[in-house]
C-alpha cells in the first residue's frame, strides 16, 4: 500500500524556478506550504540514473534527505522510437552547443537529422513524478503523450522539443497549442493526476 502525503510540507526538489511554479500551482489548495531546492539551498545531485524514474527518484531522495521534509522530483522528455527512445534522459543535455549555451532549435535539427528518411516517426513525452521521504521511502508515478514528430518545427509557444510534436488526435504541434490545452493531456497532466489520485 503506498504512503499517502500526510503533512502539510512539501519540498519541489528543483532549483528551476518555472518549473517550481508550475508544480506549485498543479498542487495547488493540496499542500499549505512549499520550499524549492533552491529556497532551502540543497545540492543538486548529478542525474545519474539510467531512466526518468532513477532520476526523478535520485532527485527526490536527495532533497528529502537533505531538507528532513518529504521531497518531490520530476525528470521528462521526448523519446523517440526510430532513435531507440533518445534523446530520452538526454531532453536537455541534446540542446547544449560547444559553447555550454542551450538551444532547442539546434536539438531539434539534431532529432530530424537522426531521424533521416524514417517512416516511423511516433514519439512520446514522458514524465516520472517521485515522491520520497526523509526514511528513504519513495514512490514513482509515469505520465506519457504519445504522437509524431513534423519538421520544420511550428508554432511558438510551450518550450523545449513541442515545436516538433503533434499529440495524437490533433494536427497541430504543442508549440501551437494553448497552454492550457497542452496541460490538459500532457505527460506532465497525466503523471500529476496519478500521482495527486494516490497520495494526496
Ligand atoms: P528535465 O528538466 O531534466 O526533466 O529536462 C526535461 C527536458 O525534456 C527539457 O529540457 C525539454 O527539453 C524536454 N521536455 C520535457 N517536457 C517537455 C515539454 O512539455 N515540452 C517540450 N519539451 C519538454
Amino acid at each position: 500500500m503506498a504512503r499517502r502525503f500526510d503533512k502539510n510540507e512539501l519540498v519541489i526538489a528543483t532549483h528551476n524556478a518555472g518549473k517550481a511554479r508550475e508544480i506549485a500551482d498543479l498542487l495547488q489548495g493540496r499542500v499549505e506550504k512549499f520550499f524549492t531546492a533552491a529556497d532551502l539551498n540543497l545540492p543538486e545531485p548529478e542525474e545519474t540514473g539510467a531512466t526518468f524514474k532513477e532520476n526523478a527518484e535520485l532527485k527526490a531522495l536527495a532533497a528529502a534527505k537533505a531538507s528532513g521534509k518529504v521531497a518531490l522530483a520530476d525528470d521528462s522528455g521526448l523519446s523517440v522510437t526510430a532513435l531507440g527512445g533518445d534523446p530520452g534522459i538526454y531532453s536537455a543535455r541534446w540542446a547544449e552547443k560547444p559553447d555550454g549555451t542551450r538551444d532547442f532549435a539546434y536539438a531539434m535539427e539534431k532529432v530530424r537529422a537522426a531521424l533521416g528518411n524514417s517512416p516511423d516517426t511516433s514519439a512520446a513525452f514522458i514524465c516520472a513524478l517521485s515522491l520520497a521521504w526523509p526514511d528513504g521511502r519513495v514512490e514513482t508515478v509515469k505520465g506519457r503523450v504519445d504522437g509524431h514528430l513534423s519538421f520544420p518545427p511550428r508554432g511558438d509557444k510551450g518550450f523545449g522539443y513541442d515545436p516538433i510534436f503533434i499529440p495524437n488526435g490533433y494536427d497541430i504541434t504543442f508549440a501551437e497549442m494553448e497552454p492550457q490545452a497542452k496541460h490538459a493531456i500532457s505527460h506532465r497532466a497525466d503523471a500529476f493526476s496519478k500521482l495527486i489520485n494516490l497520495f494526496f
